[in-house]
């Protein structure tokens, strides 16, 4: 057990030691798959969180950044992006679930179900991290890791969707501890959004998206802030993310987490 215990935190060590080296060298999406395999033993079955949430309830429990990442299965690093981003599966989508199997739906060709997001070890961690979502400290867990990144941005859901009202509940309440922070939520989750509007407004922090059903549709009408997916310049009605020509980057442009940029067009690819 001691040499066993060793090894891994030595295995632990070598994820951190990836992230600093390669996170220049554009390797930075294995980042949170190389972790969580990494550290997944540090933290087998849970035992460590079934403690520390004991010691929440009694105020005494101070959390690591390691365990944190552990607990949600840490966060990605979009190549593009300024700042970090979090996803889960594109095939735990519920409306893109169905969508996909509609020709010429945006979820049709979806990026997030090919190359490595279909790694068996990806999947794995994908399904730790939806399972994550239900724990106590999940709101703790992001708005430490987030908070510890110093980044000014944060995207959700770079792939996957909100699940539920629950889910949508808890990023919100995130949002709302990390108010430094500028977040976009793209979803075509509209009636967990509606449902969630019913109950109160968005933070000023969050910007979620709603976006359009099908390649050249027009922007969704029910939310004040859309994105849509077009074939030719032209169709763009509002913001055309300018990333396909400046190397597939960002650059300046933070359109996405605007809130006074109603729709954002991105070219089909
Ligand atoms: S619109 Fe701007 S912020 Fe959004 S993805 Fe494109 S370049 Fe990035």
């Amino acid at each position: 057990m001691g040499i066993l215990g060793g090894y891994t935190h030595k295995l632990t060590g070598l994820g951190t030691l990836v992230e600093k080296v390669l996170l220049p060298v554009d390797f930075s999406h294995y980042i949170p798959y190389i972790r969580d395999m990494c550290s997944c033993s540090t933290y087998k079955k849970g035992q460590p969180w079934a403690d520390a949430s004991a010691q929440a309830a009694k105020g005494e429990f101070r959390m690591k950044t390691s365990q944190a990442w552990s607990l949600v299965g840490g966060l990605s690093k979009p190549s593009k992006m300024p700042g970090f981003g979090y996803g889960l599966s594109a095939l735990d989508c519920k409306t893109g679930s169905k969508l996909r199997k509609i020709a010429g739906s945006i979820c049709s060709a979806c990026y997030a179900l090919k190359g490595r997001y279909v790694f068996p070890n990806v999947l794995a961690a994908h399904k730790r991290r939806l399972k994550s979502l239900q724990h106590t400290l999940w709101i703790d867990s992001m708005v430490h890791l987030i908070n510890s990144r110093k980044s000014k941005f944060f995207r959700w859901h770079d792939s996957g969707d909100v699940q539920d009202l629950e889910h949508l509940k808890k990023i919100v309440k995130v949002c709302e501890r990390t108010p430094s922070v500028s977040h976009w939520m793209p979803t075509r989750e509209v009636g967990i959004l509606k449902e969630y509007k019913k109950t109160g407004a968005l933070p000023a922090n969050l910007v979620v998206r709603v976006s359009a059903t099908m390649v050249n549709g027009m922007p969704h009408k029910f939310h004040e802030h859309s994105s849509t997916v077009i074939t030719s310049k032209d169709l763009a009605s509002c913001h055309l993310c300018p990333a396909p020509e400046q190397g597939n980057n960002c650059g300046d442009c933070r359109a996405c987490w605007s809130s006074s940029v109603l729709d954002v067009s991105y070219m089909a690819h």
